[in-house]
């Protein structure tokens, strides 16, 4: 730029005076007045292009800086510390989440080697001789505590039974509560109190006899006994099948006895009478029937 100038004067110095000024000049005036306006904006950008310079830099600081400052802090130290933290609690999570899945099958294998039943107060108060028995599970069949009942004890003797019965705690309290009505009948009629009970089939996982076979039988639920006959404390014997009948009988008198007191103790009682599968036994049962478990059979 300084050279065009410089030459520009010389030229002014050495143009003739004849020439009007006016026309002479113009071409070189609208030449300077383009150089002039060019420097212009060129200075008037420059002071203004520097503060607006500064006032974006010095407006943006504030906002950059807060963030920067805040990421800038947050950044290096999350990743020196999240980057080794995540790798060492990694592990440790996925050690303790496996830890505790064969935790639970141990609990499980506890739940299920405990065997859940019910205790049986006459077994506890000695009124029933027996023991405990695993549940029974077979097919529909079953029974949670049943019991191997050997003897009973009433009126303050031990009455043995002819052979051990599986039956559940109702049913060996009912059976001592009778046995004990037909100790007091066999002395009343035969002057002997009873010895021990000619026990029959208890539990045995079949149908009903004789009734509806479509349904299982209550011995099948160890809630059943059958009772062959009585041995009395003098040795005699006296048993369903043969004295039954005939019904005058001191013998016939206490079977048909010891029918009835059955009747008030268990809910089945059949005997000779009800059908010819039950004429050498009597059957006790438990069941259930009536919508109330309240219903009677005795027959
Ligand atoms: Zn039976």
């Amino acid at each position: 730029m300084s050279f065009p100038l410089r030459t520009l004067a010389a030229l002014l110095v050495l143009l003739p005076v004849s020439v009007p000024a006016q026309d002479f000049f113009k071409p070189l005036k609208d030449f300077v007045e383009d150089l002039v306006p060019q420097r212009a904006p060129a200075t008037r950008p420059v002071p203004k292009a520097t503060p607006q310079v500064k006032e974006e830099a010095e407006t943006p600081p504030p906002l950059p800086k807060p963030r920067p400052e805040g990421l800038g802090e947050e950044e290096p130290e999350a990743p020196v510390e999240a980057a080794p933290a995540p790798e060492p609690d990694a592990p440790v999570e996925p050690e303790a989440v496996p830890a505790p899945e064969p935790a639970p099958p141990a609990e499980e294998a506890v739940v299920d080697d405990r065997i859940y039943q019910t205790a049986c107060p006459a077994l506890i108060s000695g009124a029933v001789v027996a023991k405990m028995l695993p549940p029974i599970a077979e097919g529909v069949c079953m029974a949670q505590s049943p019991l191997e009942v050997t003897a009973l004890n009433l009126n303050g003797k031990t009455v043995e039974l002819t052979s051990p019965i599986q039956t559940n705690c109702e049913m060996a309290t009912a059976l001592v509560d009778w046995a004990g009505d037909v100790d007091a009948y066999a002395k009343a009629a035969l002057d002997s109190g009873l010895a021990a009970l000619q026990t029959g089939t208890s539990y045995m996982c079949r149908p009903r006899v004789g009734g509806a076979e479509q349904f299982t039988s209550e011995h099948g639920f160890a809630n059943a006994v059958d009772l062959v006959g009585f041995t009395l404390a003098d040795g005699r014997s006296i048993v369903v099948e043969n004295d039954w009948l005939p019904a005058t009988t001191p013998e016939a008198k206490l079977l048909r006895q010891s029918h009835g007191a059955a009747c008030g103790k268990f809910t089945t009682v059949l005997g000779p009478e009800a059908n010819a599968d039950h004429e050498d036994h009597l059957h006790l049962d438990l069941g259930c029937h009536g919508q109330t478990c309240t219903a009677q059979i005795c027959e």
